[in-house]
């Protein structure tokens, strides 16, 4: 990443759509790429780590967050619990040159669209419904009425595919996570 500069990618996409496994995977793969850890009020799955996964933290701490402009931008999620993302942490990344990554939902990166317009918006796209559909029952992490409402809120996500700068089809994760990965460094246009 030497010959360019970095910048800051918002990843967003559908439910079910693989951010996660997307991001797990530059995380993996590529070290150098910083990825923001959020904090959330939901309770930790199991095999999730504190610091690591999410910041899991409680409604009073979530509040306190917000109140002292300590979230980047937050939101409810699926109706269910709060996620935001950490201000000084992106703003340490970003100062310190290395190409900075968030993985959060729609309501989220609206709001960094607004205060930070110089990020890149990536919209991670299922190849299909059906495989969308196929994705969330599969991994089996959610119940009934929990995947009703997550596919509800897909109908919606995956109409907001236009508000992004660029579209990446989730078809295989590792090739999904070299495109983006190719996206976070941009040449330096000689002056
Ligand atoms: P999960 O509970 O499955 O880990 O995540 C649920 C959703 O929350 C995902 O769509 C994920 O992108 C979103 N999310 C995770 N962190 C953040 C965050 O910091 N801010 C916002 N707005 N959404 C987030």
């Amino acid at each position: 990443m030497a010959d360019g500069r970095s910048r800051l990618v918002v990843l967003a996409g559908p439910t079910a759509v693989g951010k996660g496994t997307v991001a797990a995977e530059v995380r993996e793969r590529h070290p150098d790429v910083w990825i923001s850890v959020s904090a959330t009020t939901r309770p930790p799955r199991p095999g999730e780590e504190h610091g690591v996964h999410y910041w899991f933290v409680s409604d009073a701490e979530f509040d306190r967050m917000i109140e002292a402009d300590d979230l980047l931008e937050w939101a409810v999620v699926h109706k269910a619990a709060r996620y935001g993302t950490p201000r000084g942490p992106v703003d340490q990344a970003l100062a310190a040159g290395r190409p900075a990554m968030l993985e959060i939902d729609l309501q989220g990166a609206r709001q960094v669209r607004r205060t930070m317009p110089d990020a890149l918006f990536v919209f991670l796209k299922p190849p299909s419904w059906e495989e969308l559909v196929r994705r969330l029952v599969g991994r089996g992490t959610e119940t009934e009425a929990e995947r009703t409402r997550r596919l509800e809120t897909a109908k919606d996500e995956l109409a907001a595919e236009r508000e992004f700068d660029v579209t990446i089809v989730n078809h295989e994760v590792p090739v999904a996570a070299a495109e983006l990965v190719a996206l976070m460094t941009v040449p330096t246009r000689a002056s």
